[in-house]
């Protein structure tokens, strides 16, 4: 059997911290053979590389979420690229905006979000996307921006026109927990326009738990279930979606 990858995770956060053996045990249960564990600000940023020296199925991104981008250090920009200087680090991430919860105001927001997607360009590194709420405005940042290595639009859902924008830009498009659920039938359909050498899956534990384990703690073992919905509704075997998306992984981060 192939094996799964997270490719957004937050085992660096605290929800983990008093059992993240056993969720590492349950995972590689699972089949799960590698998880992105992503930064939301500099600590867990520092957190998700401390992990990724600590276990060899463990990867990193580092960056400010949009919910942070108002509690920024001063030099915050040069800690990130010094984090993102180990091998282990592989984008910069989370970053972009969220103007559903609005929990930093918005042009701070969009300046944190413009000065990483600087910093990505200048370490040449792809870099992950938070969009909630704001796609026309991410997207219109993107378009200025056009980050050199594209990345991932993390937790996908949107309109088929936000989907084509973001594929023409480069990036691959990372599908989470959500796809599961009943009334998600407008994300199901938009999995079909994915191709298939853009297309990723995550957790973001430890939020947004596929079914059956909705409501629970999300953790990446749970990246089963979030498999097995999108190989059914693409009519493919779970292993040949497996290696699709062990294919797409390197092909992203280690061009
Ligand atoms: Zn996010
Ligand atoms: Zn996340």
């Amino acid at each position: 059997m192939a094996r799964l990858i997270d490719t957004h995770a937050h085992l660096n956060f605290p929800q983990f911290q008093a059992d993240l053996a056993q969720v590492l045990a349950r995972a590689r249960e699972a089949g799960v053979g590698m998880i992105i564990n992503v930064g939301s600000d500099e600590a867990s940023s520092e957190a998700a590389v401390a992990l990724s020296e600590a276990y060899p199925q463990l990867w990193a991104a580092v960056g400010v979420h949009p919910h942070a981008a108002a509690g920024v250090s001063p030099r915050y920009r040069s800690k990130l690229a010094g984090l993102a200087a180990n091998r282990r680090v592989l984008a910069i991430g989370e970053i972009g905006l969220d103007f559903y919860r609005d929990l930093s105001p918005r042009d701070i927001q969009e300046q944190v979000f413009r000065e990483q997607l600087e910093l990505a360009a200048e370490l040449n590194k792809p870099v992950i996307i938070h969009s909630r709420a704001a796609h026309s405005k991410t997207l219109q940042v993107l378009r200025e921006m056009r980050p050199p290595r594209a990345g991932i639009a993390h937790c996908f859902s949107g309109s088929p026109k936000d989907l084509a924008a973001f594929l023409e830009l480069g990036f691959y498009i990372s599908i989470a927990g959500p796809v599961t659920y009943p009334r998600s039938h407008e994300l199901r359909a938009l999995l079909k326009e994915i191709p298939a050498d853009r297309l990723l899956l995550e957790t973001d534990a430890p939020y947004l738990s596929p079914l059956p384990h909705r409501g629970k703690r999300n953790e990446p073992a749970f990246i089963k279930a979030t498999y097995e919905r999108v190989a059914l509704a693409l009519e493919m075997e779970l292993e040949s979606l497996a290696r699709l998306v062990q294919t797409n992984v390197p092909r992203l981060f280690w061009p």
